[in-house]
């Protein structure tokens, strides 16, 4: 039966595609929390491979980031501490429940460049009242996301290097190898608690480095053969 919305139904969101006239639909927005040691020891944890622990942002938090182009970020309100954490995006193009570790790469069509950017004083307030961590992660425009590169063209990523600039001073500079959890592992550990599919984008975690921007910044995130994305905090 075709349904008939009382009102128009919301923009599908969706990320272009490097060198591809399709875009990808997207799904939902998994993110992993403290999956770089250092970056665990400086959110106060102890990078130690317990269990990793998940949470999403809204799916239209997304803000598409063309290479090559300043992109302007809003500042977020409810915040006097907004902070970014450069992340590689990992896109499925097939789903699945208890997917295999070997297998999991298979799941993958491709890989961007995005920010998990984070409104840090509700996430502290959130930790320590016990209350989710919604607000904190997702934020209006908080997921900055550059074009996909598909697997087909770039491989699988896992070494590289990972880096956010914060007008012109280095901010966050790691290898992608420095992950606790890698991308397979997450995909595979995911699919125990959701049934993935296809559209479904994983953050796969921040290294060292985090910090405040305020509005007039202009951040930089680079991945190795990924590309750069560019944006000024307005
Ligand atoms: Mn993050």
């Amino acid at each position: 039966m075709t349904q008939i919305y009382a009102f128009p139904a919301p923009a599908q969101p969706f990320l272009p595609i490097i060198g591809s006239e399709s875009v990808f639909p997207v799904r939902r927005i998994f993110c992993i929390g403290r999956n770089y040691a250092a970056h665990s020891r400086e959110m106060g944890g102890d990078p130690t491979r317990e269990p990793p622990f998940f949470f999403q942002k809204a799916a239209d938090t997304i803000q598409i980031c063309p290479l090559g182009q300043i992109v302007d970020h809003p500042y977020p309100p409810m915040t006097s501490n907004y902070h970014f954490e450069a992340e590689m995006v990992v896109a499925l193009h097939q789903g699945g429940r208890d997917i295999k570790e070997a297998t999991a790469l298979d799941h993958v069509f491709g890989y961007a460049v995005g920010v998990d950017m984070t409104r840090r004083d509700r996430q502290d307030e959130a930790k320590s009242l016990k209350r989710p961590w919604e607000i904190a992660k997702s934020a209006d425009f908080s997921a900055p996301i550059g074009p996909l590169n598909p697997a087909s063209q770039v491989g699988h990523i896992q070494k590289g290097a990972i880096t956010l600039s914060v007008n012109g001073n280095v901010k966050q500079n790691a290898n992608l190898s420095d992950m606790i959890w890698s991308v397979p592992e997450q995909i595979t550990i995911l699919s125990t608690y959701f049934e993935l599919k296809a559209g479904d984008l994983i953050f796969s975690g921040t290294p060292e480095g985090v910090g405040a921007v305020t509005r007039g910044d202009v951040m930089n995130v680079a991945i190795a053969t990924l590309g750069n994305i560019e944006l000024r905090v307005v």
